[in-house]
Order: structure tokens, then C-alpha cells, then sequence
């Protein structure tokens, strides 16, 4: 059965399901899959006291999912998941309407039960490492800091916060006989205080301090009427289906099989995820479900602290505890390295060939300046590439009363794979022209090109991007009034939602006057919103070069409407008109190429401070490694305006500041100049009176990144 699969969870079955789609692309199901999760990253729990510890950092313990997700053919979605419509097969999701799909796999892990307010919960791990982060301000504290629970969790925890705190007072609070003695003798050498409580009673317990108490499964799954046991684990039959729930899986702490019930952990989360991929692959083959049988028990390896002789580890296998030692530190330290090690971009795609050709997508998808001005030349309609506006006034309603009626069309081929943020992003790209020109969008036509896939694929694919246009344009006052649908005539690879194209015309007036792109005035200062650099990233994110953080800034800068920016300025331009000169937004030509577009007067010319101009996280980096969009060789034919031929003075005059001339740094930003934007910036040419008003009003938004001179 074809569909909508939905991975919710990037948990450790997931991780290794999508990994074995990455490497044998063959075995995918066919149809559109989704992995839902929170974050970009998931942490791989083995490691995770070893972080604690501070022996790792985070980026060695964490599993990059977009890239994972990318090359396994898989779209991915961040976002929370807040329950579950089983009999309308829909996820219910934080920032956005829901997510319908026709089979389900969940692997969201547990939380950490919370019987004692005021202690951070172990579960969900991000928010426990900010606290502990927090916590290390207060590492010289007379309070003890408090770890609850004589489980492996516990025991390994506060080991890993001795190694961390070398100095804190430390203490592990457990129920009576826990945990067993070698592990007591090893809190002893490590000055740790034990305190044993009678029925694990935590009347007056009080912070700071780690909870590590067993865990439950997320409640939405017992809310979604899923059947669970005491633990609200959802229960399975032995091919890891949701009992008398077809299509429905569970894995990892947050399932649990009938017959054969296993601990919440992370060995069984990794080991069930051969079984499931089997099954979701026999599933969309119309196969036979095959039973698992998890072996009874399973070894684990244990971080047992520094010891004289160093790192030492205990190995449990049921009943047994062998250790601590050197050597099962070395061999746990092994494992867990390698098993990073096989998310790795190099071994996922060892021995296979990369057929799709790496070309950039969003606004980098453009055509350049060049092929574009001589086409519209040959076609007779060289002002248009002569002198572009950012949107233009429609004709027949120039001349009426009140103010020009504006229209703008942009679009792109899907940036990114999860259809719902790709629309509001190209309306938020589209929307952004109006507002260079000061004026609110009002009204837009959206042509959907979408993949070649089942019917109800398509459906979901448009409903899903409709929903993040009219969430771009809604908060704007704008209405999506009509638009057409086209099916795309060549087959996309996967994940299909890449294959959705959008274009997007915009309708708006201005409130006041237009703002021109072209009437710079000699003393102005220019104001660049916010930082460049998403054609560099998204080009390293294709070759797996760029990091989930840096990424997720980008896509968080991306996903902010600018529309706030305008009406601020717009109620600015209203209470002191004139001084707002110029204005224009920078897209596929890059900063130096849409400045070029502003400089149509000879008069004046710009001063660039090559060392103001604001960069996302890792642009300048990436650049400097030699990573481009492919957009960005044509767009290097702007850098005429800083050396023109000639006797000419150059139109932009670039100041390096703090820049050595002919440096490694000189170059990079010279790339930054000519790196296509998607969801770009707006660049503002103002005088210095306005300019005062602008950081007045926002203050920390905007940028001088130069001044306008008379030449
Ligand atoms: C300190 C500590 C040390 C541990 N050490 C070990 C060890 O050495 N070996 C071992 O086997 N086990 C260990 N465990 C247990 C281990 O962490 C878990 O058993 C394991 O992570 C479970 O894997 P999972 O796939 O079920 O889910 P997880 O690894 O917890 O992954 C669940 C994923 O789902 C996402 N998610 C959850 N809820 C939502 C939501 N509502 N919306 C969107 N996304 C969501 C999360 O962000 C996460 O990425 C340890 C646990 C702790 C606390």
C-alpha cells in the first residue's frame, strides 16, 4: 500500500531505519515518507554521560536527521508533536494544522516520571543539558546537588557530574538497597554522598537536582485511545504493530511488545530497528508482517568515572557486573564511536552513485542577470531588465485616485522537503518585494506545480502548502484569492515533496509614497535587516557540508515574516516623510547585485563596509572552504561595480576596515557579495536623521552596513 508513511520520532529505530534507506534506496517504500521530530538532532544515549562528563561534545553525540533524512529520500518536518487522531490517521503538531498520513511508526522515546517538583527531569534530554549548563555557573554552591534514582541512569549520571564538577558537593538519593554495592563503593571513592530513603519518599527534597526516576511513555498515546500498559508504553505484537491498530508501529521506550517485554532502553530501541524497516518495507509491498523475537537480555556497558588509572567501565549482562575497568571503557568508548561513525555522509553512501545533478535550489534556481537582460532585449523589453522595479504599478490602475495598485510574482523549485514551510517561505520571498517598494501585501495567486504521485499524495503535498502560504500571508491582512495546480511532466526523485514548485504573483498598495529602488541621496545610510548568507549554506547542506544549527538558524531567520519591519517603517515613512529614500530586497542576485540595481544615478555612489556586513552562523566559513551556490559564479559579474574598466570610478566603493586587502578574509567576503538570498533582507538607503529613528524604533534589527556619497 502506497501513501503518506510518517516516522514521528527521530529516536534510535528511526535513525537506523532512514540509515538503511540512505544505503539501499531500493528497500524505501514507495510514496511520500516523513520523519516528524523536534529538533534536527537527535543524541545517541550511550553517549550522553560521556557528554555530561564533558569527555564528548555535542556535535560527536548527535545524529544530523536533515542530512540523514535527505539522503535516505525522506522528508523531514521539526516540529512538536502534541497527540493523535488515529481514526482520522492524522498527527496533530504545534506550529501548524495537522499532518494526515496513511501508515504510522512511532519512536518518540519517554519522559522522565515527575514526582518531585523543582528536579529537572533526565527526559527529554535537551532541556536537562541547558540546565546543567546553567548549573555550572553555580559549581562552587554549598548546596548539594541532587541526583534521584539508584538506577544505571542515576548511577552513570552523577559519575559523569563528578567528572564535570570536580569540586561540588554531589548526592545520589535512592531507594533503600539501591543501587547494588560495587556501584556504592565507586560513589564512595568519588566523594559522592549516598542518602538511601525509606519508600522513596521526596517530601522535602529541593533543588538543585536531577531526576532520573524511570520513565513513561509520552500521554498522547494513551490519549489517542492507543492501548498502553501501566507505563503508557504502546503495546505490540511481535512485528512491531500497534495490537488491532493496522499500519500502526511503535518502537523504542515508547513500545513495548506483548510477549516479549524489554526495558526502556536504548539497546533495544537500536536492535528492533531492523525488524521495523522490514516490516514497513513488507507493508508497502502488500507482504506478510515477519514476528521478532528480541534476544532475553542484552549487554551494557556502564561509565564508571575517572578512577587513578582513568576512564574505567562496568560490563552488566542480566545479573552480572564485571568491572569497572580500563579496558571495558576502551571497548565501550569503541562501540559507541562506531556507531556514530555509520551516520556518517561518507559511509551511508559508499559504493553508490550520486545521479541527481547538484544544482541549488530556491531563489539560487534563478536564471542569471545575463541571459535574462538579453532575452527581455531580444523580446523587446530591455526596461524591464534596465530598470527594474521590485514590484510594479498595474497599468490600467495607475492613474486612478488614491495609490497604485502593486503587483510582484516570484517563486522557486521546493527549497526544502517539508511542503508546509517551503510555501510560507516562498509567500514570505514573494511578499518581500511589495515590501521593499513600501507597500502591504493585500491579495495573491498561487501556480502549484506538483510531483508525479498518487492522487491522495498530491493532495496532502498541496493542502500542505496552501496552509504555509495562507500562514504567511494571513498575519499581513492578505488572502490567497485563487491560483491554478500543474503536474509536473518529469518524475522527481525522492522525497516527492522536493518536486512541489511554487510562484506566487502579490497585489498591494503602499500606504504612503512608493519607495523607489533607484533614488539614493547622496549622505544616506544604508540598513541591511538581517544577516546573508542561504545560498551558501543550502549549497553546503546538499554536500553535507553545512551543520543542523547553523541550518536551523537559517531556516528560523528564513521562516520570520519581515512584514513587522514594514509597518514600522511604514508608520516611520508616515510621521517623517522624506527621509526614507530608497529601499529594495536582496534575493537571487546577491547584495552587490541588487545594490547595482539601486545605483542607476550617476551622481552617487556607495560606500560598502566590507566588515559590518552581517553573516549567518558558518557563511563566511563555508565560503571561505570554497563552497558556493550555483548561482553565485554568474552573480560574480557585480564585482564590476567595485573595479569598473575604464576611467570610471567605481559605483560601489568597497572599505575593508579591519579586512587585511588580498586576504583570505577579502575573498570570502567578496563571495558573500554575490551569494543568493532566499528570504533575504531588506537593504534601505535613508538619511542619517531617519536612520536614528530606525534603531530607535528597532533597536538590534538593522545594520549600517554603508552610506550613499556624491561622486
Ligand atoms: C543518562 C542516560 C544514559 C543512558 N545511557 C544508555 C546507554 O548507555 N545505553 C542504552 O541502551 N540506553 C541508555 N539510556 C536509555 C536511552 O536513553 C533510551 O532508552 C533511548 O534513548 C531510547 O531510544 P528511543 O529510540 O526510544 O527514543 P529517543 O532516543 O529518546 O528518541 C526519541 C526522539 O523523539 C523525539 N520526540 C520525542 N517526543 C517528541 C514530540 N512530542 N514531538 C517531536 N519529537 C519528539 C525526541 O526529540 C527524540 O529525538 C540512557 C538514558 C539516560 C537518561
Amino acid at each position: 500500500m502506497n501513501g503518506h508513511l510518517v516516522l514521528a520520532g527521530g529516536g534510535h529505530s528511526h535513525a537506523l531505519v532512514l540509515r538503511r534507506w540512505a544505503m539501499h534506496p531500493q528497500r524505501r517504500p514507495p510514496g511520500l515518507i516523513t520523519l516528524v521530530n523536534r529538533s534536527s538532532q537527535a543524541l545517541y544515549s550511550g553517549m550522553v554521560p560521556g557528554l555530561i562528563a564533558g569527555i564528548y561534545c555535542p556535535d560527536q553525540i548527535s545524529i544530523d536527521l536533515r542530512q540523514l533524512a535527505d539522503q535516505a529520500g525522506v522528508a523531514l518536518v521539526i516540529d512538536e508533536i502534541e497527540g493523535l487522531d488515529w481514526p482520522q490517521r492524522m498527527l496533530r503538531l504545534a506550529g501548524r494544522p495537522p499532518v494526515p498520513f496513511t501508515q504510522l511508526s512511532l519512536d518518540v522515546g519517554c519522559v522522565t516520571r515527575t514526582d518531585a517538583p523543582g528536579l529537572q527531569p533526565i527526559k527529554p534530554l535537551e532541556p536537562a543539558l541547558q540546565f546543567l549548563q546553567h548549573q555550572d555557573a553555580a559549581e562552587q554552591q554549598a548546596i548539594p546537588f541532587q541526583v534521584v534514582g539508584g538506577g544505571l541512569a542515576g548511577v552513570e549520571t552523577v559519575l559523569a557530574l563528578r567528572r564535570r564538577w570536580p569540586k561540588r558537593s554531589l548526592m545520589l538519593r535512592t531507594r533503600e538497597g539501591h543501587p547494588q554495592s560495587p556501584f556504592r563503593k565507586a560513589m564512595n571513592r568519588a566523594g559522592i554522598t549516598h542518602c538511601p530513603t525509606p519508600d522513596a519518599d521526596m517530601t522535602g527534597v529541593r533543588g538543585p537536582g536531577l531526576l532520573c526516576t524511570g520513565s513513561d511513555a509520552p500521554a498522547w498515546l494513551a490519549e489517542a485511545g492507543l492501548p498502553v500498559d501501566g507505563r503508557g508504553r504502546v503495546r505490540t505484537a511481535r512485528t512491531l504493530e500497534v495490537l488491532d491498530h493496522p499500519g500502526l508501529f511503535a518502537t523504542g521506550d515508547c513500545g513495548v511488545i506483548d510477549a516479549d517485554p524489554r526495558p526502556a532502553s536504548g539497546v533495544w530501541a537500536v536492535r528492533a530497528a531492523r525488524p521495523l524497516a522490514r516490516n514497513l518495507e513488507a507493508l508497502s509491498r502488500g507482504e506478510p508482517l515477519r514476528a521478532w523475537r528480541p534476544q532475553r537480555r542484552a549487554l551494557q556497558l556502564l561509565g564508571s568515572g575517572r578512577q587513578p588509572h582513568g576512564n574505567t567501565a562496568w560490563a552488566l549482562w542480566g545479573p552480572l557486573l564485571i568491572g569497572p575497568h580500563p579496558w571495558l571503557w576502551h571497548w565501550k568508548q569503541a562501540l559507541d564511536r562506531r556507531f556514530m561513525a555509520m551516520f556518517k555522509r561518507q559511509t551511508m553512501t559508499q559504493g553508490r552513485q550520486r545521479t541527481t545533478a547538484m544544482l541549488c535550489r530556491g531563489c539560487a534556481a534563478k536564471l542569471p542577470a545575463a541571459p535574462l537582460e538579453a532575452a527581455l532585449r531580444s523580446a523587446g523589453l530591455e526596461r524591464l531588465g534596465t530598470a527594474p522595479e521590485d514590484a510594479a504599478p498595474i497599468p490600467g490602475l495607475k492613474d486612478c485616485q488614491g495609490p497604485p495598485v502593486l503587483q510582484s510574482v516570484d517563486g522557486f523549485p521546493a527549497l526544502i522537503s517539508d511542503p508546509w514551510l517551503n510555501g510560507r517561505l516562498t509567500a514570505l520571498h514573494a511578499s518581500s518585494d511589495l515590501w521593499a517598494c513600501g507597500a502591504t501585501v493585500q491579495s495573491a495567486q498561487a501556480v502549484i506545480t506538483l510531483p508525479q504521485a498518487d492522487a491522495s499524495v498530491q493532495q496532502l503535498l498541496l493542502s500542505q502548502t496552501l496552509a504555509g502560504i495562507r500562514s504567511a500571508l494571513e498575519p499581513q491582512g492578505a488572502q490567497l484569492i485563487g491560483g491554478h495546480t500543474l503536474e509536473a511532466r518529469e518524475l522527481c526523485s525522492a522525497p516527492l515533496s522536493l518536486g512541489v514548485q511554487v510562484a506566487l504573483t502579490v497585489n498591494g498598495t503602499p500606504t504612503a509614497a512608493l519607495w523607489p529602488k533607484a533614488a539614493l541621496q547622496a549622505g544616506d545610510q544604508l540598513l541591511l535587516s538581517r544577516g546573508l548568507g542561504t545560498g551558501v549554506l543550502f549549497a553546503a547542506a546538499m554536500a553535507g557540508t553545512a551543520s543542523a544549527s547553523s541550518l536551523d538558524t537559517a531556516l528560523a531567520q528564513m521562516a520570520t515574516s519581515q512584514h513587522p519591519l514594514l509597518r514600522q517603517l511604514q508608520a516611520l515613512d508616515q510621521r517623517h516623510p522624506g527621509g526614507l529614500h530608497a529601499a529594495t530586497d536582496i534575493t537571487g542576485f546577491g547584495l552587490l547585485g541588487h545594490l547595482g540595481e539601486m545605483l542607476r544615478r550617476p551622481e552617487v555612489r556607495v560606500d560598502l563596509l566590507g566588515d559590518r556586513i552581517p553573516a549567518l552562523p558558518e557563511a563566511l566559513s563555508l565560503l571561505a572552504a570554497g563552497h558556493a551556490s550555483s548561482l553565485a559564479p554568474a552573480n560574480r559579474r557585480a564585482w564590476r561595480l567595485l573595479d569598473p574598466e575604464g576611467e570610471r570610478p567605481a559605483p560601489v566603493q568597497l572599505q575593508l576596515g579591519t579586512i587585511a586587502a588580498g586576504s583570505a578574509d577579502h575573498r570570502t567576503l567578496l563571495e558573500l557579495l554575490v551569494d543568493p538570498q532566499t528570504c533575504g533582507p531588506l537593504l534601505i538607503s535613508v538619511s542619517p536623521a531617519f536612520a536614528g529613528l530606525v534603531h530607535q524604533a528597532m533597536p538590534h534589527q538593522w545594520t549600517a552596513i554603508g552610506s550613499a556619497q556624491a561622486c
